[in-house]
């Protein structure tokens, strides 16, 4: 009965399979029957790929379109007879500037990214892009395959929903809640301190006064981990505009990582700063937010690794944009997980909260920024924070191919 069921693309897929195994031993007769049988497989999935809300592409790695479903060609303006002959990035200008490293052929990375489109229509896409091996070994070129999801909608709904009064009400109530927390346990972590410093002085046996010291060391490791929570809680519902001034990049990095230096050192991680363009990497910005954000980023690329490994820092610019890239050496970030990073509550660690990339995609929405997450599993993560260099001239969007 299963078997029965089972009709359609899979059984006929498999019935072509067969009949390859058997090519050598095809006349000119059946050869033509296995290429109608081929032609119609693929109007039957071309079929069901058109019936999916999410746009479907297929490029090389120097960006050409070789193959759309419906809504891709709809979200991003292709023609019928483009694909073969358009190339993604000119589509989608935003996406030109940081994906060279598609030409790298080591690597496998998976791609998130955000891009504004203003053809055919205003619109904000998430692009997901994932190398797809299509078999044949060295020396085949290598494909990719990118989902596009119309984030518009919840682009809009979002910032409504935050402005509306009756959140506001609810997120001033758990920010006061919140706030109110942080005085106690602001006061248990100095006594705590008192006690620890007590007992050095105290005369009980060595032994007892180890116990003791290693119980108020978890109980201020506990309290330091209740701040950090509190801290992103508050940062999370709070959202304040911020504000612009001019801010030189590499200052507000060396303050983040001098508050981290010791973090980086007990976690026996390299950590390393590069400016890449000549002139400095000024961007309008908040202080307090910027210092917030890469806080984030880099914590994340810290807790990515186990046993210690490398952080590199590289600020750089071009004519629009001023570009803050943190690589790591950690775990990486698998093809399901990296489109869910900025949903609140998102985590993979045992006790992470979920909201550091939510802040970190805020923050830079806020500062009229773009991020980037480019990841290989098992090698490392390239964040990329891309800011509006202040007095570019305002972008111009031409529909080029
Ligand atoms: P949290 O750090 O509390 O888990 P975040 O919002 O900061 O929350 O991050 C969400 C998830 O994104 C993490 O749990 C992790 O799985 C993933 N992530 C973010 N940055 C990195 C990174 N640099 N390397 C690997 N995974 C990352
Ligand atoms: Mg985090």
């Amino acid at each position: 009965m299963a078997a029965k069921k089972n009709s359609g693309a899979g059984r006929r897929v498999s019935s072509i399979e067969r009949i390859l195994g058997r090519l050598d031993d095809l006349d000119s007769a059946n050869l033509t029957i296995l290429v109608q049988r081929l032609a119609r497989e693929r109007g039957l999935f071309e079929m069901l790929f058109d019936t999916i809300d999410e746009g479907i592409l297929v490029i090389d790695s120097a960006g050409v379109i070789e193959y759309s479903n419906r809504a891709g060609m709809r979200m991003i303006g292709l023609r019928g007879n483009d694909p073969g002959t358009a190339v993604l990035w000119k589509l989608v200008p935003d996406l030109a500037r940081s994906l060279d490293f598609l030409q790298d052929d080591g690597l496998a990375p998976n791609i998130a990214r955000d891009a504004e489109i203003f053809y055919p229509e205003h619109r904000w896409l998430r692009l997901q892009i994932s190398r797809i091996s299509l078999g044949g070994g060295e020396g085949v070129p290598a494909r990719f395959v990118v989902i596009l999801r119309d984030i518009t909608a919840d682009r809009e709904s979002t910032e409504e929903m935050l402005e509306s009064e009756r959140v506001n009400s609810i997120f001033t109530l758990a920010a006061s809640v919140a706030h109110e927390i942080g005085n106690p346990l602001n006061s248990m972590k100095i006594h705590l301190e008192l006690i620890r410093r007590k007992l050095t002085k105290l005369d009980v046996p060595e032994k007892s006064a180890g116990t003791l010291k290693n119980s108020v060391g978890i109980c201020l490791e506990e309290i330091a981990r209740l701040d950090d929570i509190l801290k992103n809680f508050l940062g999370a519902i709070r959202p304040q505009k911020p504000a612009l001034v001019k801010t030189n990049l590499v200052e507000i990095v060396i303050d983040v990582l001098g508050v981290q230096k010791i973090e980086l050192e007990n976690r026996n991680i390299r950590c390393s700063m590069i400016q890449v363009c000549k002139e400095l990497p000024v961007v309008l910005g908040d202080e307090s937010q910027l210092k917030q954000l890469i806080f984030n980023v880099t914590k994340n690329a810290m807790e990515s690794m186990q046993d210690g490994g490398s952080i590199a820092i590289e600020l750089d610019c071009d004519d629009a944009f001023v570009y803050l890239r943190v690589r790591d050496s950690g775990c990486g970030i698998s093809r399901d997980d990296i489109s869910k990073i900025y949903e609140p509550f998102f985590t993979t660690k045992n006790n992470g909260h979920g909201l550091g990339m939510m802040i970190v995609m805020r923050i830079m929405r806020e500062h009229g920024g773009q991020v980037g997450l480019d990841s290989t599993p098992g090698k490392g993560t390239t964040v990329t924070l891309q800011f509006p260099k202040p007095g570019a001239r305002a972008r111009m969007l031409p529909p080029t191919k």
